[in-house]
């Protein structure tokens, strides 16, 4: 019998590229989301229960449904500049609903957890390159709210023998490459697919946010991975998770960048370039919650699971974004 796995925020960007992908891999995603930023027409490769992570009946529900080995778990508020602003909800939101969700997990019996984390837990390093074991002091909400589901993953590992696979991702951008599934947030505040919006009229202008910065350009730094690399690390993980490599009560964290920064002058550079077309932007100030570098090593991820992140270029980055932006986009 296919094995399934429990996918909150399937429907979502990333959640949608690791249904593909596990889809792929012999295993069957079910996607759980209550659509409040996800996509019915994202949920391509297997079964979709509508949700809210916050009601513990039907998260029961489901897990009795479908008995999942294991949970992946997207499901998140996402945006720096709305966690500067309302910080309440990313508690709620990210912590209250990863809590429910980790109790239903292990009511449930399950006990292999992979967790979507970031590199805003770190908060700003001075432009060092990050790795697992850099300290975690997280400049927003967003930031904290992640960095509180990892240590909540961690107690009931000691609690309850949860293991867990954390990752946490750089910035993530591109789309899957047969056009099935991409990135498409309403509103959209992602730096590559704002910039493909000015490009084509669908916006004005890209907006800078901060051209002062102690970098080269003056513009801030980032280290983007390709979201089809992203979920390939997902797979993996999911299989060391399955295969036994984490003990009893573990975790295991792996940071998911490429160890190359592009400023956000250098992404519209690369813009300008496979697109073809000019990108018009205007300077502004800072946006509140951003460090001025992020950059990964990734050689944990490379050496212990044997990731490959092959397509994570910004040239292909940029080509298959761009690619989705003028083909993609889903009816709710
Ligand atoms: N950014 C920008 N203009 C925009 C959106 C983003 O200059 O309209 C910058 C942002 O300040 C950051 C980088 O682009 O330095 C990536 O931002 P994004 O929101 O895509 O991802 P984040 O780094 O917040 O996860």
């Amino acid at each position: 019998m296919t094995q399934k796995v429990l996918v909150t925020g399937g429907a979502g960007y990333i959640g949608a590229h690791a249904c593909k992908a596990l889809r792929g891999a012999g295993f069957e995603p079910v996607t759980y989301d209550n659509l409040c930023t996800g996509w019915r027409d994202a949920v391509k490769f297997g079964p979709f229960e509508q949700g809210d992570l916050m009601d513990r009946a039907r998260l029961d529900e489901v897990f009795a449904i479908h008995k999942p080995i294991a949970v992946m778990h997207f499901a998140a508020l996402s945006q720096v500049g709305e966690a500067m602003r309302e910080p309440g909800k990313y508690w709620r939101g990210n912590v209250s609903a990863s809590l429910n969700l980790i109790e239903a997990t292990l009511a449930a019996g399950v006990k292999n957890f992979v967790f979507s984390s970031t590199c805003a837990t770190y908060g700003d390093h001075d432009g060092v390159v990050l790795d697992e074991n850099t300290p975690q002091t997280p400049l927003n909400a967003y930031g904290a709210s992640k960095r509180a589901i990892e240590d909540m993953l961690k107690d009931f590992g000691a609690s309850d023998g949860l293991k867990s696979v954390i990752f946490r991702y750089f910035n993530v951008a591109g789309a899957d490459p047969d056009g099935e599934v991409g990135e498409f947030h309403q509103p959209e505040t992602h730096l590559i697919p704002l910039i493909l919006d000015a490009v084509d009229g669908k916006r004005a202008a890209l907006t800078i946010y901060g051209t002062d910065y102690p970098t080269p350009d003056g513009t801030c730094i980032r280290d983007y991975v390709h979201v089809m690399d992203l979920v390939d690390a997902h797979v993996l993980g999911l299989r060391h998770l399955l295969n036994g490599k984490v003990a009893d009560g573990g975790h295991e964290v792996f940071c998911l960048g490429t160890g190359n920064g592009f400023s956000v002058r250098e992404v519209v550079a690369e813009a300008r370039h496979v697109t073809n077309r000019p990108v018009p932007m205007v300077d502004g100030p800072r946006r509140g919650g951003d460090a001025v570098k992020l950059v990964s090593g990734s050689e944990k991820a490379i050496s212990v699971l044997g990731w490959n992140p092959a397509r994570s270029t910004m040239q292909q980055m940029v080509a298959d974004a761009w690619r989705w932006h003028q083909n993609g986009g889903y009816a709710r």
